[in-house]
């Protein structure tokens, strides 16, 4: 089956081997039905950025379903497939799940194997399941997380199932509210479902109060340094030599490094593979690549700390919900600011989870997000699957969404 990341340099690729996370599916039976649309090489946060066309969102045609895993939620909230993988760098199963109004969950970082996985910055992508619900995402995850000898950051897990190990049960949980996710660009609106989604959780007997988490200003500038800078190095491979496009009748080796990539590349990846390639160069090593591993380094004591006295944190997915086509690539720095939310998680390898908590005025889904220590995935899963049981906004469905439609998948 062709594996093109949806970008035109690697239009004709066909893997020699399946990803393990795809084999596990399989091998416990699951279908592949096919593969979803993206931003290419998951650099987007639209789907628009994909050399197929835009993905659309199944709730309004008009609005992005969000990105870089657009073509997994959209298939997931449409009812084309009752589960589909993702993979989160800075939000992307989370941020997409939140506009389609699914459930997405990125485990902790090295839960799932990586080998199979195109990497776009392999310090931070994370594959994970988007499904209708948290128990739907916990009956995948079970299936595909642990070790794996091919992928020397996978993790050594305990065995054991983690769907029949959900309770429902938070009495007692303590949820920290930061402070600094609920103010800026964020929406009234969705600061109020979140909010709103923390009440739920309390009268569940979850003890939620606000908390704070500083340096969050620092997380995207320092995930946007890293990320491209690993991206460039990453993409390097892509050179019209192995696999994929490559430009005819050139003279040179070099002609043929500059043409292949000049015409398979997107202007998205170019871009950041400019970025990335500067922030490595020997002039600006120290004052931006070294700085945001600094910054990263601290963001993750930060988590720590908040961790010392809370087992769990909710925030926002995203200031916004889904923006309507072609919004959000008319004004790119802003787009990226809007992924203030999810790449924390990523940038210290926690686990993060976005479920439905309620709809805009205009009847497009809200996200909200629990946020674990690494390697509480089950904590984060089980939260999620509490405010499940007292609420219906992830049975909603597109084609009827006043009304509760069928259920858990499982
Ligand atoms: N929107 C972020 C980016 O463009 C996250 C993408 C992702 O998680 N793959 O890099």
């Amino acid at each position: 089956m062709l594996t093109t990341c949806s970008s035109k340099i690697l239009y004709n690729f066909v893997p020699t081997y399946t990803a393990e996370a795809v084999e596990n599916l399989e091998r416990a039976g699951a279908v592949v039905i096919g593969k979803t649309n993206m931003d290419e090489f998951a650099m987007g946060s639209t789907s628009e950025s994909s050399c197929y066309g835009i993905v659309r969102n199944p709730w309004d045609t008009e609005h992005v379903p969000g990105g870089s895993s657009g073509g997994s939620a959209a298939a997931v909230s449409a009812g084309e497939a009752i589960c589909a993988l993702g993979s989160d760098t800075g939000g992307s199963i989370r941020q997409p799940a939140s506009f389609c109004g699914v459930t997405g969950f990125k485990p902790t970082y090295g839960a799932v194997s990586r080998y199979g996985l195109i990497a776009y910055a392999s310090s931070l992508d994370q594959i994970g399941p988007i499904a209708r619900s948290a128990a739907d995402c916990a009956a995948v995850l079970e299936l595909i997380r642990g070790r794996d000898p091919r992928d020397a950051t996978s993790l050594e897990l305990p065995t054991g199932g983690l769907l029949c190990a959900l309770t429902g049960d938070v009495r007692g949980r303590r949820i920290g509210l930061p402070a600094e996710c609920f103010g800026g660009a964020l929406e009234p609106e969705v600061a109020a479902a979140v909010r709103a989604a923390a009440g739920v959780l309390r009268a569940r007997g979850a003890v939620v109060e606000k908390c704070s988490l500083p340096l969050l200003d620092y997380a995207v500038p320092a995930y946007y340094i890293l990320a491209c800078a690993e991206a460039s190095s990453n993409l390097a491979r892509f050179d019209g030599v192995k696999y994929g496009w490559r430009a005819e009748g050139c003279g040179s080796l070099e002609e043929l490094y500059r043409r292949t990539r000049t015409e398979g590349f997107g202007p998205e990846v170019k871009k950041r593979i400019l970025l990335g390639t500067f922030v490595l160069s020997a002039d600006c090593y120290d004052s931006y690549y070294k700085k945001a591993l600094q910054a990263r380094a601290r963001l993750k004591a930060a988590f720590d700390a908040v961790f010392q006295r809370y087992d769990l944190l909710l925030t926002p997915v995203a200031p916004t919900t889904a923006p309507r086509l072609g919004e959000g690539l008319a004004d790119p720095l802003s787009l990226y600011l809007s992924d203030i939310y999810t790449v924390p998680a990523n940038l210290a390898g926690l686990p993060a989870l976005s479920m439905p908590c309620g709809f805009d005025r205009s009847g497009l889904p809200i996200g909200a997000q629990l946020i674990g220590p690494a390697l509480g995935d089950l904590a984060v899963l089980d939260a999620a699957h509490a405010y499940q049981q007292e609420t219906d906004w992830h049975r909603r469905h597109p084609d009827t969404p006043a009304t509760a439609k069928g259920g858990d998948a499982l």
